[in-house]
């Protein structure tokens, strides 16, 4: 068998097209691969689809995979044809190894895909000597494409956070199906429009607001009003975990206040109060029990954050309710002014709280993404632009069908 047939079943090269060279040079590591046609063949227009003849052609080329050490091209004459009917125009005809417009075949596609999947662009990009732009330009067609045919039409509970996007200055916002655990949507910003442009971007994927029963969130006024406006009839669930993270937040700067007044006792006893009780060692807790004599504030502020925490093991809301109450009482009288604070930030977001209870949502799967978004920002060691960050978040968690080919 002649070379050029066997590449031409390697490659999957069909009539009328077929090989007409390969040449192999050792100087410059290279393979290329020529690509022609059978003499009078005729191609589908790519308007109408008639069959037409070739009026002329063009020399064009491809990336496709390496053959081990060799970077392989294709190169085609790519004809151009008179369609029959008028109007069809004279048009360059498609080829079955690539897209329209790129420089690769759909398989090196395919390996630039499986790659970003794995490592930073950047790496990618030194790996296959290509410039990083079209590697980014590669992932930002097949995101697009993906989610174009992605259906938001069931979603009914949802969550939303922010992100930061580069050194804490700039954020993006990302909105995820809570039940089917994918990223749907991410835009720059954190105000309350981000969630207008969600919905916007929800309606394009026969999603239905009205039916979006759930929002799991953090207290951020931008994303409450946001939701309140956008879906009328989501109930929002304030993530436990982060007003949790409030009240450790308040009782660390408590412990760090009061550690200047009495450093004897407070020494070292910063991550104690991050613990609960059976988490402590037996020296951490005959600790606490000394402070708790001292009538420290640290010591109080720590039983009022358990309380807080207790609230949620409640069998039901009613119960919880109950718990909440006792709580709020017992810290608004505390006079703490650090825990006073996030009382009243408590009873600013009431029902919220207990939504809960209902609920059972918690915003930890986003928690989650935004950790995995994070270190995979860290390994490239940033992006260049906010576009190539929610690429990469749809790449990580949009639960996106490709559709490559293998
Ligand atoms: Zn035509």
């Amino acid at each position: 068998m002649e070379m050029e047939s066997l590449f031409g079943i390697a490659l999957g090269i069909n009539p009328p097209w077929e090989i007409e060279s390969v040449n192999f040079s050792k100087e410059s590591k290279r393979l290329d691969i020529k690509i022609g046609f059978q003499r009078g063949a005729t191609f589908p227009c790519p308007v109408c689809g008639a069959q037409s003849p070739a009026y002329d052609t063009a020399d064009k080329t491809w990336r496709h995979l390496n053959f081990f050490q060799y970077e392989a091209y294709l190169t085609a004459r790519v004809p151009r044809v008179k369609c029959p009917h008028v109007g069809c125009g004279v048009k360059q005809v498609e080829v079955p190894w690539a897209r329209p417009g790129s420089g690769f075949t759909l398989l090196f596609e395919a390996l630039i895909m499986a790659l970003v999947r794995e490592m930073p662009v950047n790496a990618v990009s030194a790996l296959l000597g290509e410039h990083d732009t079209r590697i980014w330009r590669i992932l930002d067609h097949y995101v697009k494409g993906a989610r174009d045919q992605s259906d938001y039409s069931e979603v009914t509970r949802i969550g939303v956070d922010e992100t930061s996007a580069r050194r804490g200055q700039d954020y993006i916002s990302l909105f995820f199906d809570l039940d089917q655990g994918r990223l749907l949507f991410g835009t720059g910003g954190k105000n309350h429009e981000t969630v207008t442009a969600f919905k916007e971007d929800f309606v394009l994927h026969k999603g239905v607001p009205e039916k979006v029963t759930d929002a799991s969130m953090d207290m951020s006024k931008a994303f409450i009003k946001g939701i309140t406006e956008e879906f009328p009839n989501a109930q929002i669930t304030f993530d436990k975990f982060h007003l949790i993270q409030i009240m450790n937040d308040a009782l660390g700067k408590v412990r760090a206040e009061e550690a200047l007044l009495f450093p004897e006792l407070l020494h070292g006893t910063r991550y104690v109060f991050l613990k609960n009780p059976e988490n402590l060692t037996e020296k951490q807790d005959a600790m606490l029990t000394t402070l708790s004599y001292c009538h420290l504030k640290t010591g109080r502020a720590y039983m009022i954050k358990l309380a807080l925490q207790d609230v949620f093991f409640a069998a039901n809301r009613e119960d919880g309710e109950a718990r909440l109450k006792r709580w709020y009482n017992w810290a608004i009288r505390s006079q703490i002014e650090q825990i006073k604070k996030v009382a009243r930030t408590v009873k600013n977001h009431w029902n919220g709280v207990l939504a809960w209870f209902d609920s059972k949502l918690t915003n930890s799967l986003v928690e989650a993404v935004n950790g995995l978004i994070q270190s995979a920002k860290r390994r490239a060691r940033g992006y260049r632009s906010i576009k190539n960050l929610i690429n990469m978040s749809y790449l990580i968690a949009g639960k996106l069908d490709f559709r490559l080919p293998t």
